[in-house]
């Protein structure tokens, strides 16, 4: 048994060192947390309680065990809580920290060895039997396995930004750095409309009560509503599923979407969103390395808005500010980002194909996440590219991985021990990372890497490496 180094402090680093510390073993865990706190990674270290789970509590957990509950967890604080709820995302960043404190106390106990290293890992080299990996603090850890959690990569601006806007202080990267800009703005424009969008006008409409509010993405579409209450599950769910997975491509799929809408108009459309959870990564997988750019150019945008929906009760905040006139959303494209402070924006409307401009005290990009490690400063993934140990997915959905998370080197060869989880899998799977997904990975990985065996990946290998 040989020990293993999972890097990357954020939930899904969390599901796999709780899952593996479970197992009996003699096999030491190290845990390279970086600097922030252990557990809650970029979603789940929010202090703002506007910001609320897009899952609802019954849904969401870390690791795939039943005697672990979310809801009784928030029920001890919040004693209303309900299965349905979408609860803020705070809360559910404490229970993270609950489960692996009594995951690490009952592993102390029964002598289960493991390490927390709170600072980042810059290196992975191959060994003979394994990896070594360096961290910032010159710590050298061997590991037979390594596991890269480390989630999203840092946003780099949008190309049409000028380096004076960049280096302005008016233009932050940075959604969850609001709190640090204290000069109140009058006009404020948020460069995308998805769910980081939205999380970011809640925060700002309630930090600065008198700015006018503007949101602008190409399409303007703000990511679609959970109902109050979850749908029906749809009767033929199963039946939709093996005609989709028979389609060749995404104009296909969307045919046998309506067409089962239309036969069943009393199905509410998300429940069909909803059911083909189960098949999303084989669907993906299924698709041309030219049917996913595709996908990736004319339906991305609707896709995600239809799937990554927003918790009610954030539609209604947002609809609110639009009613009282303090947010506009805008469908067009961001031409331009100039200026030193307040800075001018200059967009194309998708409709009448205007160009204007927009001057605002601060801009900020919540353009979604970014997987592109070929373009990233990240120091421990430059590095791994350089050295051929990780290769970029050909169409920039972070690493290329067999479905299992095993990582593809420069050679085209799937590296022994060397795994990936998370959004860095995006390219192979597609869904990867929220909550339900991630845990169980976790769950599968943890189970390989423990009996030397592939993961329970699904499907084949990306196009490219196939
Ligand atoms: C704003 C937001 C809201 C979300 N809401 C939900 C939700 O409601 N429900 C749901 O199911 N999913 C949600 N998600 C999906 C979310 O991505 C997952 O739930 C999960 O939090 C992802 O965790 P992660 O560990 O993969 O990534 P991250 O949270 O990004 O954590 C990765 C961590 O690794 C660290 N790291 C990076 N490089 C290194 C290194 N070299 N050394 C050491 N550490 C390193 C980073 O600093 C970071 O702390 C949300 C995501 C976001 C961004």
């Amino acid at each position: 048994m040989t020990d293993v180094a999972i890097i990357g402090g954020g939930a899904a680093g969390a599901a796999l060192f709780g899952a593996l510390l479970k197992q009996d073993s003699a096999a030491t865990v190290h845990w390279i947390t970086g600097a922030s706190t252990a557990g809650r990674g970029v979603a789940y270290a929010t202090r703002d309680d506007r910001h609320l789970l897009n899952v609802r509590a019954s849904g969401m957990g870390l690791y795939v065990d039943p005697e672990e509950d979310f809801l009784q967890h928030a029920q001890s604080d919040h004693q209303d809580a309900c299965g349905t709820d979408f609860l803020p995302r705070r809360w559910f960043g404490d229970f993270v920290e609950a489960q692996l404190r009594s995951r690490i106390d009952a592993a102390e106990k029964r002598g289960r060895r493991f390490a927390l290293h709170a600072a980042e890992a810059v290196r992975v080299e191959p060994r003979q039997h394994g990896y070594d990996v360096l961290l910032a603090n010159r710590e050298v850890l061997r590991a037979g396995k390594v596991v890269l959690a480390v989630g999203a990569l840092s946003p780099r601006p949008l190309r049409t930004v000028a380096a004076e806007a960049l280096a302005s202080g008016a233009y932050e990267l940075n959604p969850w750095n609001l709190p640090q800009h204290v000069r109140a703005p009058r006009r404020l424009i948020v460069i995308g409309t998805g769910l980081t969008a939205v999380d970011t006008l809640l925060s700002a409409s309630t930090q600065w009560p008198h700015a006018e509010l503007v949101a602008v993405s190409r399409h303007g579409q703000l990511p679609f509503v959970h109902p109050p209450l979850p749908a029906q599950p749809y009767s033929l769910q199963s039946r939709l599923n093996a005609t989709l997975l028979g389609c060749e491509g995404t104009a296909d799929m969307l045919h046998a979407i309506r067409q089962a809408a239309n036969e069943a108009p009393d199905v509410d459309w998300r429940s069909f969103i909803d059911g083909m959870r189960p098949i999303n990564a084989s669907l993906w997988q299924g698709l041309t390395l030219a049917r996913r750019r595709q996908f990736l150019r004319h339906a991305r945008w609707i896709w995600e808005a239809a799937r990554h929906r927003t918790a009610p009760g954030s539609a209604q905040s947002i609809q609110q500010l639009r009613d009282e006139g303090r947010l506009q959303i805008l469908a067009a494209r961001v031409l331009g980002v100039d200026g030193h402070g307040p800075l001018e924006m200059t967009v194309r409307n998708r409709a009448s194909q205007v160009t204007s401009r927009l001057q605002a005290d601060l801009v900020v990009q919540a353009t979604g996440l970014d997987t592109a490690v070929a373009f990233t400063e990240h120091a421990l993934l430059s590095q791994m590219m350089a050295d051929g140990l990780a290769v970029a997915d050909p169409l920039q959905l972070g690493v290329s991985a067999l479905p299992d998370g095993r990582l593809i080197d420069a050679a085209g060869q799937a590296q022994a021990g060397l795994y990936a989880i998370g959004s860095l899998l995006r390219g192979n799977l597609w869904e990867c990372t929220a909550m339900p997904e991630i845990r169980a990975a976790a769950h599968s990985l943890a189970h390989a890497l423990s009996n030397g065996q592939q993961a329970q990946g699904t499907g084949r290998a990306s196009p490219a490496v196939a």
